[in-house]
């Protein structure tokens, strides 16, 4: 049975519904033609890159490049010469206060305090945020929580190892709940176990929504946490894109390693007779091959003829391209060019 009175309300509820549906966010950051010289020197060099929100982007350079100069004009600490930059749609330049407030710094050196626990540390930045009372106390216990550095709160931070100290920095970027993270250099010096720690409290951050803007020189960890990584090169973006892409070879043939419970010869002796493989190099247990062309068919048939061959096959799998690799790759193809090929 049809309700005339019911469809209208129907009707004008889509209606109101379309007119209120909030405006698009803008970006976490947007960096457009942003340059910064010193002396003379263009430490950041006419950058523009765009980081959508909720994303973990990796900062990539050599020392020099002008990770730091473009992390500090975004954090607020320093002045572009010219250009334009924004967090969460906010003009760093022009409401840096408001930009605070969405952030949270780490910068790649923080200064220790002598006679100071870590519950101090954490509690002087609270108050200095604003935070009162009851908040006050809810915030440092939740940070301290999250950092892992709550049987630490009584320690003294400069009997810190270097792995606490990087929790307690991000604790203090954390007190105020920021919506994008931007951290310089933050595994810089820390040990294999320490780097799993801090990888691990940024996948927590990420999958909380934050974005998380990440500068390093350890590419391969960068890649496994990273959505996308951007490249700088004497002060100029030379690459943005995601990490997969990266370590996909363009190239027509493909490495694969081989490993075979037979010994290593076997495989050489093999792939001496073998169209479109090239034996590459031994290992301990197999070896590796080089196969062409690499469409997945190819691979497959190569694999399917070493099993009716007889090769006795206890793993089988493409190498991918070093996230390394890749940036070498680009900064080679600009040294040429003077532009990264199109990938
Ligand atoms: P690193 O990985 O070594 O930290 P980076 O990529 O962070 O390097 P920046 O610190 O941004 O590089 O430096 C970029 C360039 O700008 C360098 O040539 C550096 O010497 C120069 N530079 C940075 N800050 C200043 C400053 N305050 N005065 C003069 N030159 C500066």
């Amino acid at each position: 049975m049809s309700d005339p009175d019911n469809n209208t309300a129907y009707a004008s509820k889509e209606e109101h519904t379309e007119a209120i549906s909030p405006p698009l966010q803008p970006p976490a950051i947007e960096v457009t033609n942003l340059a910064r010289w010193f002396n003379g020197i263009h430490a950041v060099n006419n950058i523009s890159f765009v980081i959508p929100r909720g994303q973990v982007v990796g900062f990539v350079g050599a020392n020099g490049a002008g990770k730091t100069t473009t992390m500090r004009i975004l954090a607020t600490l320093d002045y572009p010469n010219s250009g334009e930059a924004k967090v969460c749609g906010i003009n760093v330049v022009e409401y840096p206060a408001e930009v605070r407030g969405k952030i949270g710094w780490m910068p790649d050196h923080y200064g220790t305090y002598r006679n100071m626990t870590v519950i101090e540390y954490l509690d002087f930045f609270a108050r200095a945020l604003g935070y009162k009372g009851q908040e006050r106390i809810d915030r440092i216990v939740e940070v301290m929580e999250f950092t892992d550095l709550t049987p630490l709160s009584d320690r003294l931070i400069d009997k810190l190892s270097k792995g606490m100290g990087q929790r307690l920095c991000l604790g203090r970027a954390l007190l105020h709940d920021p919506e994008v993270l931007i951290l310089d250099e933050p595994a810089a010096g820390l040990d294999p176990k320490a780097r799993v720690e801090l990888k691990h409290l940024i996948r927590i951050l990420a999958e909380d929504g934050k974005t998380v803007f990440i500068s390093s020189h350890i590419l391969s960890e960068l890649g496994e946490m990273c959505d996308s990584l951007l490249f700088i090169n004497q002060g100029k973006i030379i690459h943005h894109g995601d990490a997969d892409s990266l370590t996909k070879s363009n190239s027509s043939s493909c490495l694969v390693e081989v490993l075979l419970s037979d010994p290593p010869e076997k495989l050489r002796e093999w792939a001496m007779l073998a169209p479109g493989v090239t034996f590459v190099d031994s290992t301990k247990t197999g070896g590796r091959i080089e196969i062409e062309p690499a469409e997945d068919e190819d691979i497959a048939k190569i694999l399917r003829r070493m099993i009716t061959d007889g090769l006795n096959i206890t793993d089988f799998h493409q190498e991918e391209r070093k996230l390394e690799d890749a940036f070498i790759e680009i900064l080679g193809e600009i040294e040429e060019s003077g532009t990264p090929a199109a990938k």
